[in-house]
């Protein structure tokens, strides 16, 4: 693999090859679960400016590849929650967050697979779609039109294109909207000069896209938008802070 004419997607510096793993290392492995050596090599790019980390030639596969390599049947088997529990989870968690939230607020969740999420919110009373984009029977995403809050859970780490991911989330924004979304950062765990051991750098899971705090801060100033961390994983980005939403920025 070339390693010239690298550049990061996120802050256009120059990156740098800066390890190699096998295909099949997987998230599970975090819980002893270990998937023979496929023998497929991937290899990661790392900014030394921004901290940004992720797989360049698996970024350039087409769908169809992702669909036959990791988002195939075998993929439950590494990552279990992803069918119920997640979705469990998170309904459960935006419920209590929002308890007051109006009628009127439209909210849509990116990147959500079976629906699960969404069903589980419209049972609570909110309106609701999800959209997955290698959801084929999902309405195209030109025809959703704009919403107040969006959330992407176990999206920005598994998009090839993160500049296309943020075209996306702003064209289904309202102006004064919430986008709500998951990735664990990667600060303190890929550093200059060293392995990539983290459990979280998973080319079988579809991690291909690793930010650093300053990576996804970075991410949001370039489409005009505030970040605010709940803690290592749960992150929102804002313009201006929607008056529902008041109580998510009392402590901060
Ligand atoms: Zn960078």
């Amino acid at each position: 693999m070339s390693t010239t004419h690298l550049h990061c997607p996120i802050c256009n510096f120059s990156a740098h090859l800066y390890d190699v793993v096998d295909l099949n290392k997987s998230c599970a492995e975090a819980m002893g679960i270990h998937l023979p050596i496929s023998g497929e090599p991937i290899y990661y790019a790392y900014c030394q400016a921004c901290g940004f980390c992720y797989a360049p030639t698996m970024c350039a596969w087409s769908l169809d590849t992702f669909r036959q390599k990791i988002y195939n049947q075998d993929y439950a088997a590494i990552d279990p929650d992803y069918i119920e529990k997640r979705p469990s989870h998170n309904a459960n968690w935006l419920v209590k967050l929002f308890k007051d939230l109006p009628k009127e607020i439209q909210h849509l969740d990116y990147g959500g697979g079976n629906g699960m999420l969404s069903d589980l919110l419209k049972q609570a009373g909110w309106d609701s779609v999800s959209y997955d984009p290698f959801n084929l029977t999902d309405t195209p995403m030109q025809q959703l039109g704009k919403f107040d809050l969006l959330t992407a859970f176990e999206v920005f780490e598994h998009v090839p294109d993160v500049e296309v991911l943020m075209h996306q989330l702003c064209s289904l924004l309202n102006e004064n909207g919430l986008i709500i979304f998951s990735t664990l950062v990667s600060d303190g765990h890929i550093l200059p000069h060293q392995r990539l051991t983290w459990w979280y750098a998973s080319p079988r899971n579809g991690h291909i896209s690793l930010f650093s705090n300053k990576a996804l801060q970075l991410c949001a100033q370039k489409f005009q938008f505030n970040l605010a961390s709940f803690n290592d994983g749960l992150h929102i980005m804002f313009r201006d802070q929607p008056v529902w939403a008041n109580h998510l920025f009392e402590s901060s």
